[in-house]
């Protein structure tokens, strides 16, 4: 018995240096085996309690503490064995269960004194001659042990289950604490059945305990850990080579064998096609302790590039025990880098430089020149959006690659280009490569769309040009001038080039006012009707054509030749004519009220209309509203509005005459007029533009080609009206060529409304 104590005393400080390293440890798994540790203790100390001491009711303490002990033991292995093994999901569970089982089972072995169901004691004298408590079980006893072996069987289970569900390389970690826990469970199974007079069983749990805490919290699993770095060496991408002190290859991983086509193990040829790869001598190799560089090698597959690191080792002393290299394969890595930088550069469609890239390249160009002159050229598609809309993308996405082409080949060795925005494209030049002809030689070279076989769409490009001058400004502001310069090209039918200077940055400005102040003027009543009237060859008014006038606050009197241009350009023209025609047809309203419906009022009708609403509903709408008959609003169109889509225009002229109206055609002779065009439209008068009058007096030709002119139209039955008529003479020989009425200075200039009607409306009745 004193034998026994004395291999328990060590084992118990033993175990408390444990309990004590294990409370100190980090490791999560650290809390249930200084749980484990306790209960170990716990039952030890029954156990010690049992041997030693010969008083009765000591050693009943002590059975109880044993038997409580070994309940707890066992459900803190249970526990550990969960955590350790990693099962989670049944941890709730199974901790549960038999926290209640050992809990239960300690009530009723603390009750035995009262029930007596547990255990009994007899004295009986061991073979040294000492006396001790034995036990002698009752019913409850083997509940008690019933409960103990669930528990085992469990934790059994739990590591066999681990054990076919993990790799062989993790064996070790749950093969040894299963064996160790196996085998103490048996020592103690043999206690139990044995039924040996003297229970030491608890060397065993001493042991396991000790045991679990070394390889749960102290071991460090070198060999696992060697297997790990073996693998991932074998496996890596990167080729990995290492050589002996002597230059020998010793070991290459599968990604080396790979590279350097070695098979099998003989390594040597490693050793040489490792060097080569460095690019080194084998005398500079032992001059130097590592290597770190980029080599491109022609291999069967194309050319590679590859990292190649190269690094000597060294032990503790200092002494070289080898070297070796690490080769990483960048082939893939750099082709997607390229492949990203050329996407984020470029233009996806025509391949050139994207806007962010042309403008970083141009900033780089005249920071690094600073003493060559340049020039920001840049090109615009005229009204592209209606050739993408009417020719469908594909065509103007052809379009667009050509004018790329083009600009590929144009250009110097010199010139910087790319493609700014979607129809946009932008140029940087020396100033002594500029030529304007090689410019406009370029852009028309662009070819125009073939509609049909007679039909072909232009495909305008505007070009504008800012000459460098500030050199600091932004890039992007450089360029924004250029396409200022083409917006001053508006409708200019036969410009293509416009260059940016002062001049036109304060037309922008006074454009951009204009737009900006049009709303309020309207509601302000600062656009006001003009009215010249129209007389007839006896010098009656017949009419008036009703003329726009801006009376604005700040600039005063603006006649309409200082907006007109600027609302067609940027489409708010509409909002004017809407407004003058319900003028127009407010003041026919009031004339009715005063008995003159005979007087009608012309109304001018900008092309651009035409695109920005729907005309004829918007005048029959306003005739309707002021209940005025149509025939007395006539309407001026110009002969540019058949320029393109004739046949739709001819539509709506034709639904304006059926509605009643009468339509004039303006300006004749000052465009493009040809006589063929009387033919085809349908018009109810036609209108003399001013430049005959201007040549007419003199100029016989002009002569001739306006007696033509008014004779086609007689023969058409289209009565005609000259304007512009200044002077006495203008008139007789206006009317000798069989002119019907006349509007000009010479009869009355534009005037307010109230002026109209006190000179003209009086002076026509008064005619009557
Ligand atoms: P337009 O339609 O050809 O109008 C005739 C222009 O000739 C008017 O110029 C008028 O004042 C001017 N004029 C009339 N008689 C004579 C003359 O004997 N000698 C000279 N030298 N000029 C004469 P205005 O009012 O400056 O209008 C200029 C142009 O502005 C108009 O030409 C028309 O195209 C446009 N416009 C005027 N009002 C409107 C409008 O309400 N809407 C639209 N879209 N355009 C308008
Ligand atoms: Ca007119
Ligand atoms: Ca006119």
């Amino acid at each position: 018995m004193l034998n026994y104590v004395l291999i328990m005393l060590p084992l118990m400080v033993l175990l408390l240096l444990c309990m004590h390293r294990a409370y100190l440890s980090p490791k999560d798994i650290s809390t249930d085996v200084y749980r484990l540790l306790a209960a170990v203790m716990a039952a030890i100390l029954g156990n010690v309690l049992i041997a030693t001491s010969p008083i009765a009711v000591i050693c009943k303490a002590g059975y109880m503490i044993y038997f409580i002990g070994t309940d707890f033991v066992l459900f803190y292995l249970l526990i550990f064995s969960i955590d350790y093994c990693g099962f989670k999901s049944i941890r709730k569970y199974v901790r549960g269960i038999f926290l209640t089982l050992s809990i239960a089972d300690s009530v009723s072995i603390l009750l035995d004194p009262i029930f007596d169901h547990v255990f009994a004691m007899k004295i009986i004298t061991l073979d040294s001659g000492e006396s001790y408590q034995s036990l002698i079980p009752y019913w409850y006893h083997d509940i008690h042990l019933f409960i103990s072996y669930i528990a085992i069987a469990l934790i059994v289970t739990i590591y066999i289950v681990k054990l076919v569900n993990t790799s062989r390389i993790f064996w070790r970690k749950y093969i040894v604490i299963f064996a160790g826990i196996l085998l103490t469970a048996v020592w103690e199974t043999l206690y139990v059945f044995l039924e040996k007079a003297l229970d030491t069983s608890m060397i065993g749990f001493a042991v396991c305990g000790i045991f679990i805490y070394y390889y749960s919290i102290e071991r460090k699993p070198v060999a696992l850990l060697d297997r790990m770095k073996n693998m991932i060496l074998t496996s890596v991408s990167d080729a990995i080579v290492f050589f002996n002190k002597d230059g020998n290859c010793i070991y290459a991983n599968d990604s080396a064998k790979v590279l350097f086509n070695v098979q099998g193990d003989d390594l040597s040829d490693i050793q040489r096609q490792a060097i080569e790869l460095t690019s080194v001598t084998t005398e500079q190799l032992e001059k130097i302790n590592s290597i770190r560089t980029r080599r491109e090698f022609e291999r069967e597959d194309g050319v590679h590039i590859y990292d190649i690191e190269y690094h000597k080792t060294f032990d503790g002393n200092g002494h070289r025990i080898g070297s070796f290299s690490k080769i990483t394969d960048r082939t893939e890595e750099i082709r997607k880098q390229k492949e990203e930088q050329y996407l984020a550069t470029h233009d996806l469609l025509t391949g050139i430089d994207n806007a962010e890239s042309f403008y970083s390249k141009v900033r780089k160009r005249l920071d690094e020149d600073p003493d060559t002159e340049y020039v920001a050229v840049a090109s615009d598609i005229k009204e592209f959006k209606l050739v993408n809309d009417r020719y469908g993308r594909a065509v103007g996405d052809r379009i667009l690659v050509k004018i790329a082409r083009t600009l590929e080949e144009a250009a110097s060795e010199h010139t910087i280009y790319g493609r700014i925005g979607s129809d946009r494209f932008g140029a940087l030049m020396r100033k002594e490569d500029y030529k304007e002809e090689t410019i406009l030689q370029g852009i028309s070279e662009i070819p125009a769309l073939s509609i049909d076989t007679q039909t072909q769409y232009p495909v305008i490009i505007h070009v504008g040009i800012y000459e460098i001058t500030e050199r600091d400004t932004a890039v992007s502001v450089m360029f924004d001038r250029c396409f200022m310069a083409i917006s001053g090209i508006k409708n200019d039918a036969t410009a293509r080039i416009a260059y940016y200077d002062e001049k036109l940055r304060e037309d922008l400005m006074w454009e951009q006012r204009m737009a900006g102040s049009l709303d309020n003027a309207l509601l302000t009543g600062q656009i006001v009707p003009y009215l010249q009237a129209q007389v007839n060859r006896d010098g009656r008014v017949e009419g008036a054509e009703v003329l726009v006038r801006w009376i604005h606050p700040e600039f005063g009197f603006l006649p309409p030749g200082k907006f007109i241009g600027i609302f067609e350009k940027n489409g708010m023209i509409s909002k004017i004519d809407k407004y003058m025609w319900e003028s127009a047809c407010r003041i026919l309203n009031s004339w009715s009220f005063i008995g003159r419906e005979d007087l009608y009022l012309s109304v001018n009708i900008s092309p651009k209309d035409f695109y920005l609403m729907d005309v004829p509903t918007e005048i029959i709408n306003l005739v309707n509203k002021y209940d005025i008959d149509p025939r007395r609003l006539r309407l001026e169109i110009t002969e540019s509005i058949v320029m393109d889509d004739a046949e739709e225009k001819i539509k709506t002229i034709e639904q304006l005459r059926a509605n009643g109206f009468l339509v004039e055609m303006d300006d004749f002779g000052s465009g493009y007029s040809s006589l063929n065009m009387l033919k085809d439209m349908p018009i109810d008068v036609l209108k003399l533009d001013m430049v005959f009058l201007n040549a007419s007096t003199e100029n016989n030709r002009t002569r001739a080609i306006m007696k033509l002119i008014i004779d086609l139209a007689k023969a058409l039955n289209i009565p005609v009206i000259a304007e512009g008529v200044e002077t006495q003479e203008q008139v007789d020989f206006l009317s000798e060529m069989g002119c019907d009425y006349f509007q000009g200075y010479y009869f009355a200039k534009p005037v307010p409304l109230m002026d109209y009607e006190s000179k003209t409306l009086k002076r026509a009745r008064s005619d009557n």
